[in-house]
C-alpha cells in the first residue's frame, strides 16, 4: 500500500522537532535516541515437508529508563531492522505518554505468516522465542502481539518461556484468558481509538451522532474501534483490508460486518457495500478518517485527495512526516498513534500487573482503568497544544520525552 517509508529517519525528525520544543539538551538527546540493545538473529525453520527455510528476526530495546522493555511482536514480510527500532522508539514515547511503568520495544520476524500451516507457525513462534530468550525477562523486557501475531502465538511464547524457566505469565501479554490474559484485552487498543476519538470531536466541536467514519484495516485493532464507534452512535461509511475496501453512504451494519470478519478474518464477500479500492477508500469525504492498518498509508502523494476533518492514527506510524504537514495546511486535524493506540499496552499493563498479583480483575474494572488513563492522556495533550501552540503530534511527543528524559537523569549513568 504505502511509499516506503524511512521509518528510523521519520521517527527520528518527529523526535528531534519535540525535542527543540521542550529545549533538551544534547547528551540526553543523543542518548534518548539511540536504542540500548538490538538483537537480531536467524530463525530456522522445518517446514511441513521437510525442508528448511531460514528467516531473520529481531528484538530492539529502545529505553528502559521507566521500566521493562515492552513492545510487541509483528510477523510480516516487510519487517526489517529500521522498522523494529522505529516501532521500538514509538513504544517508549507510548508507554510514557499513558504514565505507565515501562520502556519501548518491538520485535519481529520477516515472513508472510499466511504462507505457513499452523503448525509451521507454532514451530517458528518458539524457535523465535528461544533465540530472543537471553535478553527477556518479566521484569527486563516484555513482548505482546502485533500485526500477524495474536493470543494463540503469546500462549506458545509463555510456554516456550515455562520451559527454559518455569511458569511465568507475566513474561508475554495479550495471552488467551484461560493462561492468565487480561479480560477486555483483545478490544482495548480499538476501545482506546473510540475513547480518542470522542474525545476528539469533543475538542474540535465535532457531533459524534451520525459522524461519519472511514477505516482503513479492519483487523484487531479497527475492527474493535468501528464496532464502539457505532454503539457511540457514528456511521461507519467505509472500511478496508489486505484485500480491498467496501464503501456504504448510509452506513454499514457494524455488528453483523465484525462478527462476519471475527469470523472469515476478511471483510471480503461479508454481502455489504460496494468495492473500492483502498486508495480510493483513504479520499472518501467524512469526519474520522482510522488509518488501521500498517505504516506509512498517507503520504505526499496522496494526502492533498483527503477529504476527512480529523485523522486518528489508529496504525502506528501511518502518516509520513511531508504528509503531515501537507494536512496541517489543509486543515485537517491528526490525533497521533502514541496517544490514540496505546490503550492496548495500557492494558497490557493491567495484565501483567494481573500476573504479578496472580488475581484477575472484572472486565468492568479493566475498561474503567483504561478510561481514565486514556482521558487524563487526552487531556495532558490538548492542553500541552494548546499552551505551546503546536500539533497534537508535537504535544504527545513533548510530555513523553519530558518524563523519560527525567528518568533518566533521576537514575544517573
Ligand atoms: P491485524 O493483523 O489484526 O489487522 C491488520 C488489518 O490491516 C487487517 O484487516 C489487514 O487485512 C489490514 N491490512 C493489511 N495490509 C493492508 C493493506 N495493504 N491495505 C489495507 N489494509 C491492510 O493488526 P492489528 O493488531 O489490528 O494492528 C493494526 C495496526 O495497529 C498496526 O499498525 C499495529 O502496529 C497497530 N497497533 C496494534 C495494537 C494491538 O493491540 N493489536 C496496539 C497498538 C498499535
Amino acid at each position: 500500500m504505502g511509499i516506503k517509508v524511512n521509518n528510523r529517519k521519520a521517527g527520528e525528525d518527529q523526535f528531534d522537532r519535540a525535542a527543540n520544543l521542550i529545549g533538551l539538551n544534547d547528551d540526553i538527546r543523543d542518548s534518548l535516541k539511540m536504542p540500548d540493545r538490538e538483537l537480531m538473529v536467524e530463525v530456522p525453520l522445518r517446514k511441513d515437508d521437510g525442508t528448511i527455510h531460514s528467516f531473520r528476526g529481531y528484538r530492539v530495546q529502545h529505553n528502559n529508563s521507566r521500566g521493562p522493555f515492552k513492545g510487541g511482536i509483528r510477523f510480516h514480510h516487510e519487517v526489517d531492522l529500521d522498522e523494529v527500532r522505529a516501532l521500538a522508539s514509538l513504544m517508549t514515547w507510548k508507554t510514557a505518554l499513558v504514565d505507565i511503568p515501562y520502556g519501548g520495544g518491538k520485535g519481529g520476524i520477516t515472513v508472510n505468516p499466511h504462507e505457513l500451516s499452523e503448525r509451521e507457525l507454532e514451530r517458528l513462534s518458539r524457535r523465535f522465542f528461544r533465540a530472543i530468550d537471553p535478553i527477556i525477562g518479566v521484569n527486563i523486557d516484555i513482548p505482546a502481539p502485533d500485526v500477524n501475531t495474536n493470543a494463540q502465538i503469546m500462549a506458545w511464547f509463555m510456554d516456550e518461556y515455562g520451559l527454559l524457566h518455569g511458569h511465568t505469565p507475566g513474561i508475554v501479554t495479550g495471552k488467551p484468558i484461560d493462561l492468565g490474559g487480561s479480560l477486555g484485552r483483545e478490544a482495548a487498543t480499538g476501545k482506546g481509538v473510540a475513547i480518542t476519538t470522542r474525545e476528539s470531536a469533543n475538542r474540535y466541536g465535532l457531533d459524534l451522532e451520525g459522524a461519519a467514519v472511514v477505516i482503513q484495516g479492519f483487523g484487531n485493532v479497527g475492527s474493535y474501534a468501528g464496532k464502539f464507534l457505532s454503539e457511540m452512535g457514528c456511521k461507519v461509511i467505509g472500511v478496508s483490508d489486505v484485500h480491498g475496501g467496501l464503501r456504504e453512504p448510509d452506513g454499514f451494519d457494524v455488528p453483523s460486518l465484525f462478527d462476519y470478519n471475527y469470523k472469515n478474518r476478511t471483510i471480503k464477500d461479508c454481502g455489504q457495500g460496494t468495492p473500492i479500492t483502498n486508495e480510493e477508500l483513504l479520499g472518501i469525504e467524512c469526519d474520522f478518517l482510522i488509518p488501521a492498518a500498517l505504516g506509512g498509508v498517507i503520504h505526499k502523494m496522496n494526502a492533498e485527495e483527503l477529504k476527512c476533518k480529523i485523522v486518528i492514527e489508529a496504525a502506528n506510524g501511518p502518516t509520513t512526516p511531508p504528509a503531515d504537514e501537507l494536512l496541517h495546511n489543509k486543515g485537517i486535524h491528526v490525533v497521533p498513534d502514541i496517544l490514540t493506540n496505546a490503550g492496548g499496552v495500557t492494558v497490557s499493563y493491567f495484565e501483567w500487573v494481573q500476573n504479578l498479583q496472580q488475581f484477575q480483575w472484572d472486565e468492568d474494572e479493566v475498561n474503567e482503568k483504561l478510561e481514565k488513563r486514556m482521558v487524563r492522556a487526552f487531556k495532558e495533550v490538548s492542553s500541552v497544544c494548546d499552551e505551546k501552540k503546536t500539533s497534537m503530534r508535537m504535544a504527545a511527543f513533548t510530555v513523553a520525552i519530558d518524563r523519560v528524559a527525567q528518568s533518566f537523569e533521576l537514575r544517573g549513568i
